[in-house]
């Protein structure tokens, strides 16, 4: 082999090597979960409601809405809210089939649960959404999730029954409604401690329902672990 090759094959690093999945520069010494140190800093830390994931002012148990009507679960993780990078992550993910990103934002959100639940289980697509998607984001997000905890993965704890029109443009109680008997239980859980996996929550209407199902059959603790906690103007409003 000549020289020349040689040469040219050590400069074949600096372009093949990992790239920053925001700014694309290579990842340096301090990268973590896929982002050079100069991009983590989008992921700053805020308080949190522990119960309902929205932003607080101060550090609490339990924010004024969630102590005025408590979720059905109990402690509710999210690495942010739905806006860059996190929002163009998740598109990058759900749209342009990018599936590293689950990886890399599973470990990031599996590093804020503290006790995960052992049983984890994704919130389900009607079957005609997952054919004409080809994957369910938020049963590969559990299924990395899963892996990161140590916990077991349950992909078919629950049934879409019938498809749902899109949320956005209804009322609360339109939504319930529009919610109700949409889901079925397949089996009762064989752990008491179950966490629900979303790519994203802003209504909370989809999760109330599987709550609702995993009560009935005397679940004693149930988490929600998504990506982004997104509030409804709604939420804003509401002291
Ligand atoms: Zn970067
Ligand atoms: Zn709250």
């Amino acid at each position: 082999m000549s020289l020349g090759v040689i040469d040219a094959f050590k400069k074949i690093p600096t372009w093949l090597a990992p790239a920053c999945a925001l700014c694309r520069l290579p990842l340096d010494n301090q990268a973590q979960y896929g982002l050079c140190s100069a991009c983590q800093a989008w992921f700053a830390a805020t308080v949190r409601c522990p119960l309902c994931g929205l932003p607080c002012l101060t550090v609490t148990d339990a924010c004024g809405q969630c102590l005025h009507s408590p979720p059905p679960w109990q402690r509710l993780f999210c690495i942010g809210d739905y806006q860059f990078p996190l929002s163009h992550m998740i598109h990058q993910f759900k749209y342009q089939r990018q599936f590293w990103q689950a990886r890399d934002l599973a470990a990031r959100l599996a590093d804020t649960i503290k006790q995960p639940a052992p049983l984890l289980t994704a919130v389900p697509l009607h079957w005609r959404r997952q054919w004409y998607r080809g994957f369910n984001q938020s049963e590969l997000l559990a299924q990395a999730l899963a892996q990161q905890l140590g916990s077991q993965f349950s992909p078919t704890l629950f049934t879409r029954r019938r498809a749902t029109p899109a949320q956005q443009s209804l009322t609360k109680q339109q939504r319930e409604r529009n919610l109700t008997g949409a889901f079925e239980l397949n089996q009762r859980p064989t752990h008491s401690h179950i966490a629900i996996v979303d790519d994203v929550v802003t209504t909370g209407s989809t999760m109330r329902q599987l709550c609702h199902l995993l009560l009935e059959v005397g679940i004693e603790r149930i988490d929600i672990y998504c990506l982004c906690r997104t509030p409804e103007p709604s939420d804003l409003l509401t002291p």
